[in-house]
């Protein structure tokens, strides 16, 4: 019998896609959805990480997945707004169609270095989806971690994930929830502008707290500013970051980022290794 590992297996050829079936198909939003797909030999991963979907005579593009890792044998979720040829490709693919997959790959939110600390995640937008891997495995290991607080920020109240999900979530007394959108209607009555308004109700120790970032990176800027602003170090601040991506493998430089590759040296990086990269604008 070999040694427990907390390496996630890959699979054999990592550019050989699997023949995956789709199990399920959710709506999320007027633009996201969630792809329920049944398991296979490489289903396992952990939180943070992505696996390529390929549509056939389509393209290939990465997406993290979004369901619990301790369930990964039973299947995974990928929850994917439609914006392009593939995503939107991958929206009309129902129960019983197939894709290819390839992965897991990448890197993973530090759950380990966390552990006894208080955990903060920001999301903002299609964001919640990475980051809801790292929630389950806080909630199924609640008593290892201090505080855990979710701030989450969505354009419109009908753009927000998971929102079933969430109102469970904040129902816990032991699990801090708080979600603003840009744009109320009349039936929202919760906080209206941007995300880092959240940080004024936040309950968190920031002397020992860790910061979960994923959102377009506008939000995260000034999401570590926030952090910052409170004292909590950039060796404790984590971002998760997207660039084009072809071989997820590290051979194509596509995602290419400072001396880095978002494939395999991210998609998770600590912020104080990418500091001097993640303020610089993309030619
Ligand atoms: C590691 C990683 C994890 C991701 N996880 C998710 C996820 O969980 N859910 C989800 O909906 N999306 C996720 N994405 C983004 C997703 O891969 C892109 O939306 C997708 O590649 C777009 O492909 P397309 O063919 O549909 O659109 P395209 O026609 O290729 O692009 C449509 C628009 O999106 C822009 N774009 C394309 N790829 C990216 C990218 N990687 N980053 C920023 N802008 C891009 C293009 O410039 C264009 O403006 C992730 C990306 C990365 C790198």
């Amino acid at each position: 019998m070999t040694a427990a590992t907390t390496e996630a297996p890959r699979c054999v050829n990592p550019m050989l896609p699997a023949l995956v079936r789709v199990r399920d198909f959710r709506p999320e939003t007027h633009d996201t959805f969630t792809l329920s797909l049944a398991p296979t030999a490489t289903s396992s991963f952990q939180a943070g990480q992505f696996n390529m979907l390929y549509v056939f005579g389509i393209g290939e593009v990465p997406i993290s997945m979004s369901s619990d890792p301790a369930l990964a044998e039973k299947g995974i979720e990928h929850t994917i707004r439609g914006v392009g040829a593939v995503t939107n490709a991958l929206g009309k693919l129902r129960a019983g169609d197939c894709l290819g997959v390839r992965g897991p790959f990448g890197s993973t939110w530090p759950l380990d270095a966390a552990r006894g600390r208080d955990v903060v995640l920001v999301a903002g937008g299609i964001g919640l989806a990475p980051l809801r891997p790292a929630i389950y495995h806080l909630l199924r290991h609640r008593a290892d971690f201090g505080r855990v607080v979710l701030l989450y920020g969505a354009r419109t109240p009908a753009d927000g994930l998971y929102s079933d999900e969430l109102r469970t979530w904040a129902a816990r007394p032991d699990f801090q929830v708080l979600t603003t959108v840009d744009r109320g209607n009349a039936s929202w009555h919760g906080p209206v502008g941007v995300v880092t308004l959240l940080f004024a109700q936040a309950q968190f120790d920031p002397a020992r707290a860790v910061g979960l970032m994923c959102g377009p990176e506008v939000m995260m800027r000034f999401t570590i500013r926030e952090f910052q602003s409170r004292g909590v170090t950039d060796d404790r601040l984590y971002v998760s970051l997207e660039r084009n991506m072809q071989c997820a493998i590290g051979l194509c430089g596509h995602c290419q980022f400072g001396p880095s590759f978002v494939c395999v040296d991210g998609p998770v990086f600590r912020y104080d290794r990418v500091q001097r990269f993640f303020n610089v604008q993309e030619a």
